[in-house]
């Protein structure tokens, strides 16, 4: 019996487009990556700096390793808290200019552990619709009501606070939005939440490393500060090129969530080598400021290259530069044939994004060339006829 179900699911998940399959990377990460012997142009990768594989990551990593061992042995609250860990986390506080900082084994988890131990039965979160999937479920766990509101909607929001007044409130949101690339409109949410009694929580798991002063995310391209956003989540597996994840606010903060986040407490820390490794890659990300500006760059010259030949893209100017293509078979196709042409460009559908939006989701990252750049936008010219579905959606926008 479960043996059928199981397969009954796996082919109606298929019938719907929505069949997913991994592709096994040989070597490591970088502008250029080794598919079945192919060597591809990886244009779908969150290491937005190009330091997964930076030499003095690597040696942090190897020496770390040589020094503390693999495995951080235990939870933080037991045994696991090493000087490494320790370490990163002032240098993170320290970094974002709040309190302190607390580090989760991911980002997932940090948003889980985070949400459920500020909220709970009674009490209500309020969430972008677009907000990624990890906050969403974080707000189920939590028992709270999960109220969500239209995509970058204050006035919606702020509708649904004023009837929630009197009650506990969280509001959470994305900062770069992973799937389409915009930013949320922090300083009126920040705004609404004062207004409110509300608190603000961001996961600046694509801002941070990339935009804003110094890399320091999107809060620091409004402006924003420790008083207007709370909550402050961010994660390592992205710009920063290793693994994990940090929640940065106050003291308060902090230490009430080592008492009672429990994807906090009931895990293992992560091995202090990647802790080591981080350190090392926070360091070039605060000194190596010509790696933002370059992916920068290489987003202009991408969204110039598109409007010249009439490709849509998103309301973006981040790292992140999706082509709405609309339908689940149109995406997956047109992700082939970019990889018949040597490109490696994630098609993305529901339910990781609404329907009828499916994409393909291009990155880009410092270790990428102009050139590169340009041979995708060529790709995309001969698929344009093919994809231009996209044009009808409600998403899609000019570049
Ligand atoms: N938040 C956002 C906005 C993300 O895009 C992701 C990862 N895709 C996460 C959280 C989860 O982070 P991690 O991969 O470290 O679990």
């Amino acid at each position: 019996m479960w043996r059928d179900w199981l397969r009954e699911q796996i082919d109606e998940i298929d019938r719907r487009g929505l069949y997913r399959r991994r592709r096994i990377v040989e070597g490591p990460q970088g502008g250029e990556v080794i598919v079945d012997g192919r060597r591809l142009v990886n244009f779908c990768s969150n290491d937005y700096l190009g330091l997964a594989n930076h030499p003095s990551v690597v040696r942090a990593f190897r020496e770390s390793a040589e020094r503390y061992g693999v495995g951080a042995g235990a939870a933080h609250l037991v045994c696991g808290h090493g000087r490494a860990h320790h370490a990163l986390e002032e240098e993170l506080a320290e970094f974002i200019g709040r309190e302190r900082a607390l580090l989760f084994s991911t980002g997932y988890m940090a948003n889980l552990g985070v949400i459920s131990a500020l909220v709970g039965r009674g009490e209500e979160v309020f969430e972008d619709r677009l907000n990624h999937a990890s906050l969403l479920d974080a707000a189920r766990l939590s028992d709270a009501r999960l109220r969500r509101y239209p995509h970058a909607d204050s006035a919606a929001l702020k509708r649904e606070l004023n009837a929630s007044a009197g009650k506990r409130c969280l509001i959470a949101t994305d900062g770069v939005f992973s799937m389409d690339g915009d930013l949320a409109p922090l300083p009126a949410l920040a705004a609404l939440a004062k207004q409110s009694g509300a608190w603000l929580m961001v996961d600046d798991a694509h801002g941070l490393g990339t935009i804003g002063d110094g890399g320091r995310g999107s809060l620091a391209r409004f402006g924003l500060t420790q008083d207007d956003v709370p909550v402050l989540v961010g994660t390592l597996g992205k710009a920063f090129g290793t693994f994990g994840a940090f929640v940065a606010g106050s003291a308060d903060l902090i230490e009430y969530l080592i008492q009672r986040s429990r994807t906090y407490i009931f895990t293992t820390a992560l091995p202090p080598a990647v802790a080591e490794a981080t350190r090392a890659s926070l360091h070039l990300a605060r000194e190596e400021s010509w790696r933002r500006e370059k992916v920068n760059a290489l987003v202009s010259r991408f969204r110039t290259g598109a409007a010249q030949i009439g490709l849509r893209l998103m309301a973006s100017d981040t790292p992140i530069q999706p082509v709405v293509v609309g339908d689940n078979e149109t995406a997956v196709r047109a992700s082939e044939v970019l990889l018949s042409a040597g490109f490696l460009v994630a098609a993305i559908r529901p339910p990781t994004v609404p329907v009828g939006t499916a994409r393909l989701r291009v990155t880009f990252t410092a270790e990428h060339t102009e050139a590169q750049v340009d041979r995708l936008l060529e790709a995309l010219t001969r698929l344009l006829p093919g994809i231009s579905a996209g044009d009808r959606s409600e998403q899609a926008m000019t570049a």
